[in-house]
């Protein structure tokens, strides 16, 4: 997915909190509504402006469920998200309902739908599109997350990987699929390169549930459907949850089916930048990126088969430092 805010701020994102001590309370932070491209909404959980980063994890968007199947005012042709760049990050593309169909400039042309996983490695530089195929199910429902890559890793070439299977952790009537690192005893087959956990909690059926956590870990909690009672607290969609740091455990119930997606990783602990679609350290490094967009050329390549514009780039204005 791209960044489509005309006039995109610099956002400087830095961790926070530590691990000493009981874990703070759970803050409820609003989610932003903002379209994507051909009236898609989407509901921007990350960043936020009181909760840049959770882990490397520096980006949540929640779209749908969107009907494509009604005629009138509300049909809705889905996704079209033009070719556009990312440098210093990766995607994570995961699905409720419905199909989108991914094609990049290494060549790259993947469906993915409900349960899969689709990780994509910008690193130095890599372009895209996203788009709801020809042929799809009535109905899209899904998230997509960025991870910021270390220092070490932000130039590193790029890559995409799709995984159709992932580990599934059946839990009295909690189904967690695990689409990023350990839990449980699981692993995700996905590469990542700090220390991140990524997964979706479903309940079919009311029910009480106890997860372990990594109490070195920060987490972070987006419900998409239904809602959780979490030690008195009362989790619902549309609000991103803040768990912090220092968490052993989640316990929680629900009284009808719930469906959330739960973030959470070692604190990055790096000063970097998120404007538009890249992760930098510096205006230097946005400022060429664009450049590098806007000239074409082998840095972002060229995404076959898309029918349909590039994005371009908005202005970037001002200068900026980190922290
Ligand atoms: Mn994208």
């Amino acid at each position: 997915m791209s960044n489509v805010e005309p006039r995109p701020q610099a956002t400087p994102c830095h961790s926070d909190g530590d691990a000493d001590g009981a874990p703070p309370p759970i803050r409820q932070l609003d989610t932003r509504d903002s379209e994507l491209g051909t009236g898609l909404t989407i509901r921007r959980a990350l960043p936020n402006r009181h909760k840049r980063l959770v882990g490397a994890w520096c980006f949540l968007d929640h779209f749908g469920p969107l009907r494509l199947d009604q005629a009138g005012p509300d049909q809705h042709s889905g996704m079209r998200v033009g070719p556009h760049p990312h440098i210093g990050l990766q995607t994570v593309t995961w699905l409720i309902e419905g199909e989108v169909l991914h094609r990049d400039s290494l060549g790259y042309r993947q469906l993915i739908r409900p349960g899969q996983l689709n990780i994509m490695t910008a690193g130095r530089g890599i372009s895209h599109s996203e788009e709801t195929p020809e042929d799809h199910s009535p109905a899209l429902h899904g998230v997509q997350l960025w991870i910021a890559l270390p220092s070490r890793d932000k130039d590193m070439a790029p890559a995409f990987d799709h995984h159709s299977q992932l580990p599934v952790i059946e839990q009295a009537g909690l189904r967690i699929a695990l689409f990023v690192g350990e839990f449980m005893a699981e692993r995700s087959p996905a590469r990542v390169h700090t220390p991140l956990v990524g997964m979706e909690l479903h309940a079919i059926a009311p029910g009480e549930h106890h997860l372990s956590l990594d109490s070195t870990f920060e987490y972070g909690l987006m419900l998409t459907e239904g809602a959780m009672d979490c030690e008195g607290d009362v989790l619902t969609p549309g609000s991103f949850y803040d768990l912090g740091r220092g968490r052993q455990a989640l316990r929680f119930r629900n009284d009808a089916p719930m469906r959330a997606i739960l973030i959470g990783g070692e604190p990055l602990n790096e000063e970097i930048i998120l404007w538009w679609n890249f992760v930098a350290r510096d205006n230097a490094e946005l400022a060429s990126a664009r450049e590098d967009w806007i000239r074409g050329g082998d840095r972002f390549g060229q995404v076959q088969g898309y029918d349909g514009p590039a994005l371009e780039a908005p202005p970037l204005e001002g200068r900026f430092k980190t922290g």
